[in-house]
């Protein structure tokens, strides 16, 4: 097997198998091949990875912070030298083309892994005067083991963003992939040990929901960040409830996308692709409800169809390629499950909408104009290349239909009036806005969902506070003034 790591977990600085696990075949998407078989965490593992995590914490968070950082630093340095073959492997994982794994993910992680390593030395409390000459200092605290529970989407991506706040901090951590893509993982935890990380500092254990599960009830857990679906996020929120554990749930999208007739058609378009055709469409913050104001719309049809004509489908290790194919058999099949209600439901197909010959998990990009807000493709997360273009007249009308989803992680507008954009932007129920762009989420701005899409902010300073908390210290400079 071409991708057979050496063992299945990694635990206490080392990788660690139990065959006793139920099997994790990794299936390459691009040919259906198997390149790897993994085992599931069996509860001695998982209870392994949680003693090796919970006795490094102490002496972790005891180092300073510039040596926690110089780690991490270290660790985004291997990653970039390492950038070929990380991204190699994360496209056998995920089917992503190699044109966009070289540029998004191991390099993604290494920002991560960079700016909180820069971060990590600044992480400090306040003093606060009161009266009297009495004062408060705080202590920012790490919150001790955080279990990361990933997608598939973004396997690197998503345990550098969810590791290397938490390592900066001063916790250690519990990485669970998906189980659709457990390979690179691996990695992110052999390069931080590789760059000086202690033992047990960052673990990964492997499994389906039910290990993820027995990492979020275990008490040994301070804190868990999840990135999955709503349904995940409202079962891991409610079991991490039971102890009052810490959450960040970085859920699921049906984000708008709205083109004003003022907008450059080109630039409309190609925010339109972006956000729904990279990846194949399995983005969480993709612009699936492209709103397209009536004046412009069959140009911008037009236009996006010529475009889509030129998309480059296949190899996802040709460099040229620029559309692979879907995660998985599974994942394609939904998709294409949702493109049926498309059409059943009255959406007029302008682009693609079948599944390509062959053993790889390849299906066509596709549009779907006439979209109605009642539309199931207009109303649930599809998580694949399937755009709804919707039509309407005026602001007022597409504000209200923008923001009529239980969903609130992403929104964009597209327009030269600022002022427009600007009220737009604070109209929208969203996380993550864009004006005039769409789905770029650079490690210095905070990144997250709004109403059913999440809970916290990952990226940014703000991904500090979710890691940390502050104890507060009164010091009385008086003598203590009692009534009796
Ligand atoms: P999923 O919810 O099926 O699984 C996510 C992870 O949760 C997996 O590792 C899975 O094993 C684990 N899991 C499942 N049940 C669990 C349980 N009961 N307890 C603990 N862990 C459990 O999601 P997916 O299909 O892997 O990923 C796609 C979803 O992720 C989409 O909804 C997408 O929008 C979302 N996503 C969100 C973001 C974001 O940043 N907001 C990023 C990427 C993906």
């Amino acid at each position: 097997m071409k991708f057979q790591p050496k063992a299945s977990h990694f635990i206490n600085g080392e990788y660690v198998e139990d065959t006793n696990g139920a099997p994790i075949d990794v299936i390459y998407p691009a040919t259906g091949e198997v390149i790897a078989r993994l085992h599931s965490a069996t509860p001695e593992i998982v209870n392994q990875a949680l003693n090796s995590a919970k006795s490094a914490q102490a002496e972790w968070a005891a180092m300073s912070g510039t040596e926690r950082g110089r780690v991490l630093r270290r660790a985004a340095d291997i990653m970039r030298e390492r950038n070929h073959d990380l991204s190699v492997l994360e496209t056998h994982d995920t089917g992503k083309p190699l044109q966009e794994t070289l540029v998004a993910d191991a390099t993604s992680g290494a920002d991560a892994l960079e700016y909180f390593g820069g971060l990590a030395a600044s992480l400090t409390g306040e003093h606060i005067p009161l009266g009297g000459g009495d004062f408060v200092y705080t202590i920012r605290e790490a919150l001790g083991v955080c279990v990361g529970i990933g997608a598939w989407n973004y396997p690197t991506q998503i345990a550098c963003w969810k590791g290397a706040p938490a390592l900066a901090c001063g916790n250690t951590m519990i990485f669970k992939p998906s189980e659709t893509t457990p390979l690179s993982a691996l990695k992110v935890a052999e390069i931080l040990v590789e760059a000086g990380a202690p033992k047990g500092v960052y673990n990964v254990v492997q499994g389906y929901g039910d290990v993820g599960a027995s990492l979020v009830t275990d008490p040994r857990v301070a804190k868990v960040s999840l990135t999955g679906s709503v349904p995940t996020g409202r079962k891991v929120y409610a079991a991490a409830a039971a102890d009052m554990k810490h959450v960040t749930m970085e859920l699921g999208g049906k984000s708008p996308m709205i083109v004003f007739d003022d907008a450059d058609i080109e630039n409309a378009v190609s925010g339109a692709i972006l956000g729904n055709f990279y990846s194949s469409g399995q983005v969480c913050s993709n612009g699936t409800r492209v709103f397209v104001q009536k004046g412009i719309k069959e140009q911008f049809l037009a236009r996006l169809s010529q475009r889509l004509a030129t998309a480059k489908i296949g190899d996802p290790l040709d460099e040229e390629v620029n559309f692979g194919p879907m995660v998985s058999k599974n994942q394609m099949n939904i998709a294409l499950g949702y493109i049926e209600k498309g059409k059943a439901e009255g959406a007029r197909l302008v682009y693609g909408g079948e599944r390509i010959d062959g053993d790889g998990f390849y299906m066509q990009p596709t549009v779907f104009a006439d979209v109605t807000d009642d539309m199931t493709i207009a109303r649930e997360e599809i998580f694949g290349p399937v755009m709804s273009v919707l039509d309407f007249d005026t602001e007022e009308e597409v504000m209200a239909r923008a923001n009529d989803t239980e969903f609130g992680l992403a929104a964009g507008v597209f327009t030269k009036d600022v002022m427009r954009a600007h009220r737009i932007v604070a109209g929208f129920e969203a996380g993550t806005c864009y004006i005039n762009t769409y789905n770029l989420a650079p490690v210095e701005a905070p990144f997250g969902g709004s109403k059913m899409s999440g809970v916290g902010r990952e990226n940014s300073k703000l991904a500090i506070n979710h890691f940390s908390e502050m104890k507060t210290v009164y010091v009385s400079m008086n003598d203590v003034e009692a009534p009796y």
